[in-house]
């Protein structure tokens, strides 16, 4: 691929920026140290967490396409940017869980770590001052946040997905518990997966039950807890072959 030139940042999330490029199809997609939970009411700053998300989230996305998922990941230019496919997002943030935990818990008074015996889907409308509502597919359709084809399209990719992701955490003995996965439409209008996916967007849990993800953060201030869990993660499926998993040590 030619070299591309970064430009002028295009959007900043919580976690992530995004820059346009010299090529109209790519961006450049930055990963940044801040930590938020609760729709950013908590927020602190985690040294080095943007370069472990990026490391995870590029080896996740270089397996998924291995797996023949089309994802936007073109490839990893440094410790904390990717070149990926410029998409048009829909305005959806689709959940799969395999187990019980987080909101599912609070709305419907559900026990944690029930398991479901299919995984369950949900839809979310993705909008910070809304909080991010659930959704019904009728809805979605209705307000064209995108048609019942691609609707269909993108549920049946998330679940595969999942299952292939649940076949990479067994690897190495982490239970995916959920995870949350955005799509798009790339120049030829193909569904393209998107964003991230790192501790950040999924739950992990190691056979003790305990979490390996932004939990730590979500439930507790103890930063270098939090920091340990990205860097053993990172570690655990960069730098260690698998079988030899083992707990950081406070855990
Ligand atoms: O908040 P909830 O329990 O519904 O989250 C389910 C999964 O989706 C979790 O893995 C969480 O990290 C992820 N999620 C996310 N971004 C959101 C909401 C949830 O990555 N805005």
């Amino acid at each position: 691929m030619i070299e591309l030139e970064k430009f002028d940042k295009m959007y900043e999330g919580k976690a992530k920026i995004l820059y346009e490029t010299s090529d109209p199809n790519y961006l450049i997609q930055y990963f940044k140290d801040d930590i938020t939970a609760g729709n950013g009411e908590k927020k602190d700053t985690l040294a080095k967490k943007g370069i472990y998300n990026q490391s995870i989230c590029t080896t996740i996305y270089e397996y998924l396409s291995e797996c023949k998922i089309d994802t936007h990941l073109i490839k990893s230019i440094n410790s904390r940017e990717q070149i990926v496919k410029k998409l048009s997002m829909f305005p959806i943030e689709v959940i799969i869980r395999n187990h019980a935990a987080g909101s599912i818990c609070r709305r419907y008074n559900i026990r944690k770590g029930h398991k479901f015996s299919t995984p369950l889907l949900e839809l979310f409308y993705k909008n910070d001052s809304l909080n991010d509502p659930l959704v019904v597919d009728a809805l979605v359709t209705e307000m064209n946040w995108c048609d019942n084809y691609e609707l269909k399209e993108i549920r049946q990719i998330a679940h595969i997905v999942n299952h292939r992701m649940i076949e990479f955490w067994n690897q190495y003995n982490i239970t995916l518990v959920d995870a949350k996965y955005e799509f798009g439409l790339d120049c030829n209008l193909k569904i393209i997966l998107g964003d991230e996916i790192t501790p950040d967007t999924q739950r992990l849990w190691n056979k003790e039950g305990e979490s390996l993800d932004k939990d730590i953060f979500r439930e507790g201030n103890d930063m270098l807890k939090v920091s340990s869990v990205y860097e053993h993660i990172n570690a655990l499926i960069n730098y260690q072959s698998i079988g030899q998993s083992h707990n950081p040590d406070y855990l």
